[in-house]
C-alpha cells in the first residue's frame, strides 16, 4: 500500500533539508526520502581507528545576510567554531571560516530536528498520477505526494524522471543536461605523528595534484593525527574511473612534504559530482505545475553549501505558492 503524503522531499541534503524545514514552518507535510544511511549528502564525514574526517566541505563562509544570520544562530547552538580569518590572497576574501562542532554535519543534523526523514530510501522513479506523483522506493513501498522537490544533483533527478516516463521540453532538458560537476578524490589519512601543515592547519597548493590539505587535529576535528586531502578537479577526473589505489598513492606522494611522518592507513572517497562548475542562475527549475514538481540543489544556485540552502528556501516559497493556487 502506498503511503499518502502532502509533499516529497528527495535528498537531505542541505537543499533539501532547507526545504523541507521551510516548507514545514508553513504548516505543510513532507517527509524526506534520503537514499543513505544519514541526513547531510556532501556534508559528509567518517571515522576509522580514532581519526575523524570531513569527506564533503572542509568549511563554510557566510557571503550573504540571511546565511551569515544562520551562521551565527549555529554558532551560538554551539553548531560551528570560527576556523581562521581569511584574507585578501583567499577566493572568500577577508571572510571568517568556519566549521561544523564535531563536523561538518553538525549542521545537517541540525537542520533535520524535527522533520520526518526517512533513511535508506532510495527513490527510483517519479511517476505523475492524476493529481500528484507516485515515487517508488527501491525495496520498499511507494509514496504518493501532492508535489515532489527533488534535490538529488542533477544527473541522478533526470534519470529519476526518465525512469518514470516523464518527458521534459526539449529546451528545459537542454539547459539542465548542460550543467557539469567537478569531481573530487578525496584520501584520508591516519598518520603517526603530528602533520607538518602550517597554522591554520589549511593548504591549497597552486600546483599538483592536491587542491587542499586539511590537518584535521589543527582544525579541532580530530583527536589523532589525521590529514584529509583533496585533489584537484583535473586530477579527480583523469583519475575517477581509473586504479584509484594508484590516484591515493600519488596524492600521499604529493602531499608528503606536509605530511613528514608515517602514514599508518588511509581510505579513499571518489565524489563524482562534486561541485557544479557551470551554475545555472535561476534558484530552482518547474518542470510540471500541475502536479508540482520542482528540481533544486547546488547546481541552481552556486557550487556551495550556502547556494544549495538558497536554493531549497527559494524551492520552498515557491512551492507554497503553486500549492496554495492548486484546486
Ligand atoms: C569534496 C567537496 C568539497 C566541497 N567544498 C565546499 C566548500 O569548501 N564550501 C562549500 O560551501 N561547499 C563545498 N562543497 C559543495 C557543497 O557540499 C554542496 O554545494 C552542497 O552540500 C550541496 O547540497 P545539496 O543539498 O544541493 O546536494 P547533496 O548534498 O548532494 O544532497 C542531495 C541528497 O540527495 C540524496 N539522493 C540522491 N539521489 C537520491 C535518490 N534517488 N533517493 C533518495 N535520495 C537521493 C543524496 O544521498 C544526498 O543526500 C564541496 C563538496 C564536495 C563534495
Amino acid at each position: 500500500m502506498a503511503e499518502q503524503v502532502d509533499i516529497v522531499v528527495l535528498g537531505a541534503g542541505m537543499c533539501g533539508l532547507g526545504a523541507a524545514a521551510s516548507l514545514a514552518e508553513k504548516g505543510r507535510g513532507v517527509v524526506v526520502l534520503e537514499k543513505s544511511r544519514g541526513v547531510g549528502g556532501r556534508l559528509a564525514g567518517r571515522r576509522f581507528a580514532g581519526a575523524a574526517f570531513d569527506m564533503g566541505p572542509q568549511y563554510i563562509t557566510g557571503r550573504g545576510l540571511a546565511f551569515s544570520a544562520r551562521v551565527q544562530a549555529w554558532r551560538s547552538q554551539g553548531r560551528l567554531v570560527p576556523w581562521f580569518h581569511g584574507g585578501p590572497a583567499r577566493e572568500d576574501g577577508d571572510l571568517m571560516v568556519w566549521t561544523g562542532l564535531p563536523a561538518m554535519t553538525a549542521l545537517a543534523k541540525d537542520m533535520a530536528q524535527g522533520l520526518d526523514v526517512r533513511l535508506e530510501h532510495k527513490a527510483q522513479a517519479l511517476r505523475p498520477t492524476g493529481l500528484g506523483w507516485t515515487v517508488e522506493v527501491e525495496g520498499r513501498e511507494a509514496f504518493l505526494a501532492r508535489a515532489v522537490v527533488c534535490t538529488a544533483p542533477l544527473p541522478q533527478s533526470l534519470a529519476l524522471l526518465d525512469a518514470g516516463g516523464v518527458s521534459l521540453d526539449a529546451p528545459v532538458r537542454g539547459r539542465l543536461e548542460a550543467v557539469r560537476y567537478a569531481s573530487c578524490l578525496v584520501v584520508m589519512a591516519r598518520l603517526a605523528g603530528p602533520s607538518q601543515v602550517p597554522p591554520p592547519g589549511l593548504v591549497e597548493p597552486v600546483e599538483g595534484p592536491l587542491l587542499r590539505v586539511v590537518d584535521n587535529v589543527q582544525k579541532g576535528l580530530s583527536a589523532s593525527p589525521a590529514v584529509t586531502l583533496q585533489a584537484t578537479p583535473e586530477f579527480s577526473a583523469a583519475w575517477l574511473d581509473g586504479n584509484r589505489h594508484e590516484a591515493a598513492r600519488l596524492m600521499l606522494e604529493a602531499a608528503r612534504p606536509l605530511l613528514g611522518t608515517e602514514v599508518l592507513e588511509w581510505q579513499l572517497h571518489a565524489w563524482r559530482h562534486s561541485q557544479p562548475e557551470n551554475p545555472l542562475h535561476d534558484l530552482h527549475v518547474e518542470p510540471s505545475t500541475c502536479p508540482p514538481l520542482l528540481l533544486a540543489g547546488d547546481a541552481f544556485a552556486g557550487a556551495r553549501v550556502e547556494d544549495a540552502l538558497r536554493s531549497g528556501i527559494a524551492t520552498a516559497r515557491r512551492l507554497d505558492e503553486v500549492l496554495d493556487l492548486a484546486p
